[in-house]
């Protein structure tokens, strides 16, 4: 438990840390927390220096620790499709074997997730040549409560729970 509380001024307090393995159960858990008043508090690597991963009025962790495969890597086009909980280091390895590299380097790679790194649009020690990570995103599958009558976003695969 400690490690999700983050430490020094920036550490926090919950009960209860979850740990899902899909994408299904992130819908499932926020839709349980939304029915019943709980505030979620999402966690990648828990390496950002601002506080926003960290439980401050005991939240449920929705941590993404295990949701970390790698679906596919496409060599012809260089487009990566993993989890949200993929290692930013990992991920440079893993598409390195392939003659690619992951365009965001930063201190925090050996702990930091990639969908923490897309949440924080991170920059990092590749910003000048390619950008912040947006500009590399080409596409997102999110979780989100089912709001009628909204329009698509272009790229999003929406999870909706009702
Ligand atoms: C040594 C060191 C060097 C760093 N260097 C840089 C740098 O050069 N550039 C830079 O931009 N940052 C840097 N950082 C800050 C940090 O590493 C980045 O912000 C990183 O992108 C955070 O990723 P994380 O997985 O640790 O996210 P966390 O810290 O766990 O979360 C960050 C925020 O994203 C949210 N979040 C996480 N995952 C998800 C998800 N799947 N869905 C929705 N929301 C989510 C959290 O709720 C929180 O608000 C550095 C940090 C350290 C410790």
């Amino acid at each position: 438990m400690a490690c999700h509380m983050g430490d020094g001024p920036d550490s926090g307090y919950s009960q209860c840390v979850l740990k899902p393995k899909t994408t299904e159960e992130v819908s499932k858990i926020l839709k349980f927390c939304n029915y019943n008043h709980l505030a979620v508090c999402p966690q990648g690597g828990n390496t950002g220096l601002v506080g926003g991963s960290v439980p401050v009025f005991d939240e449920v962790v929705l941590s993404t620790a295990l949701m970390n495969n790698i679906i596919d890597i496409d060599d012809a086009s260089g487009v990566l499709v993993c989890q949200a909980g993929c290692v930013l280091e990992v991920l440079d390895q893993e598409v390195g074997k392939q003659g690619l590299m992951m365009p965001l380097d930063l201190g925090a790679k050996g702990s930091c997730h990639i969908g923490g790194n897309v949440s924080t649009n991170a920059g990092g020690l590749r910003l000048v040549r390619y950008g912040n990570l947006q500009g590399s995103v080409l596409g997102l599958e999110v979780v989100r409560k089912h709001i009628q009558g909204q329009s698509k976003w272009r790229g999003f695969r929406f999870i909706e729970h009702p």
